[in-house]
């Protein structure tokens, strides 16, 4: 199948050729890119332009007709390349690329919500997706229910004829828990109402959440897809109709929050070790999970792939490993985290997830030192005054088992 756009260059090369489907990460390398109109280019090439020109009014006014490609702000040829390659990678028919995953999110409440509509959201999420619910959405008239999806049952008493969305992460920012994709969605469907998943945590190396009935998926491709540490990014994967809708209107008039061809192509160049990436991130993380649920000063420990994580059969049913997120408390509580934290040599004290290098930080400290500047900053619902969250990265597992373990040894 040839691409889309004027190019007429792009190449599905994912398509079944003799009926075989490529694998995920043969799509993942070379989707919906075809380097015969670009020099026979390796790499996608990274088109900087604020416009396009047409060689006659005539063709000017059909490429309006046809919904754009006028100006960079709504098309570009490379972040066209990610959005279809997300799509595929997905399974979903169309995807949107866009700044930042609060971008994303704004562009899918914004766009697909309106005054006296409402939105059904797990109780524990991303805390500037929180600060969107609990203080931007009401501003525009849009209720927020907040229910614990950890029981989908829960889900028929807050659906009400004003729900618009349903929306969750799984696994859950900064907990690690797990929300059950399927059980969810089916309960919405009966009720008419779509879901989105924020896959962000997994990756769709690990988790497809439209497998398992979601309508609409939202990553911040800051985080593992890119993985590298060194762009934001975010994405929407879903069905056709609502993709046109979130690129019409979220995208070219509501946030114009475009994502810059050069991040794109970063982003492109990270998706390319995605699952390779995700297979090493998950096994140290296992490692790391196990050495400190075994630790004495340490309380608990949250990963899905550990035994004894409760949502571990969930988790097993909709990913095919772990991740390399974990959560875990100490015996010394609020003190002792910051105690820990300051210990540590070569894991960085920083936000952020998904990346090559290895990063922790302790949201109570970070809610508290906000309190300062902003009054309303809280610790989000389900997270404790002890809870560190950790994103394992690339380094040697040895490594970072060590810096832990002396990190941990004066508490
Ligand atoms: N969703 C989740 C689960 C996140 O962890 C984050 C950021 O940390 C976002 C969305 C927002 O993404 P971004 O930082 O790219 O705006």
């Amino acid at each position: 199948m040839t691409g889309s756009g004027e190019h007429g260059d792009f190449q599905d090369h994912s398509e079944p050729s003799q009926g075989v489907q490529l694998g995920f990460d043969t799509r993942a390398i070379h989707h919906a890119f075809d380097p015969v109109g670009f020099s026979r280019a390796v790499q996608p090439p990274v088109f900087m332009t604020s416009t396009y020109g047409f060689e006659s009014v005539a063709a000017n006014d059909a490429a309006a007709a046809l919904g754009g490609r006028l100006y960079a702000r709504e098309y570009n040829p490379t972040t066209e390349i990610l959005e279809r390659r997300l799509a595929n990678l997905e399974g979903a028919e169309a995807g949107l690329v866009v700044s930042t995953g609060m971008a994303a999110f704004g562009a899918l409440v914004l766009s697909l919500l309106s005054q006296g509509d409402e939105l059904v959201v797990h109780k524990t999420l991303y805390a500037n997706t929180v600060a969107m619910v609990e203080q931007g959405l009401p501003r525009f008239g849009i209720k927020v229910v907040s229910v614990d999806l950890s029981d989908p049952r829960n889900l028929d008493a807050a659906i009400t004829e004003k729900t618009r969305l349903v929306y969750f992460e799984t696994p859950v920012n900064p907990l690690s828990a797990i929300l059950d994709i399927s059980a969810i969605a089916e309960r919405a469907h009966k009720r008419n109402v779509k879901v989105t998943v924020d896959s962000t945590f997994a990756s769709p190396a690990l988790q497809r959440p439209i497998e398992h009935g979601a309508d609409i998926v939202l990553h911040s491709l800051t985080k593992y897809i890119n993985g590298h540490g060194d762009t934001l990014g975010g994405a929407l994967l879903g069905d056709a109709e609502t993709l046109n809708t979130l690129h019409e209107t979220g995208l070219r008039y509501i946030t114009g929050a475009t994502l810059s061809p050069h991040s794109a192509f970063l982003i492109m160049r990270g998706l390319k070790t995605l699952s390779l990436r995700m297979a090493r991130h998950s096994a140290s993380a296992l490692s790391i999970a196990r050495m400190l649920e075994a630790h004495p000063a340490v309380a608990w420990v949250s990963y899905p792939f550990l035994d004894s994580h409760p949502d571990q059969t969930i988790a097993r049913k909709q990913m095919s490993d772990g991740s390399g997120m974990l959560a875990f408390g100490l015996h010394a509580g609020f003190d002792g985290a910051r105690a820990m934290l300051d210990r540590l040599q070569l894991l960085t004290r920083a936000v952020s997830l998904g990346d090559t290098d290895s990063l922790i930080y302790h949201p109570a400290s970070i809610s508290r030192a906000r309190q300062s500047i902003r009054k309303d900053a809280h610790l989000i619902e389900g997270v404790g005054e002890d809870l560190l969250r950790l994103s394992v990265g690339l380094e040697d597992v040895g490594d970072l088992i060590g810096d832990l373990r002396q990190a941990l040894q004066v508490l």
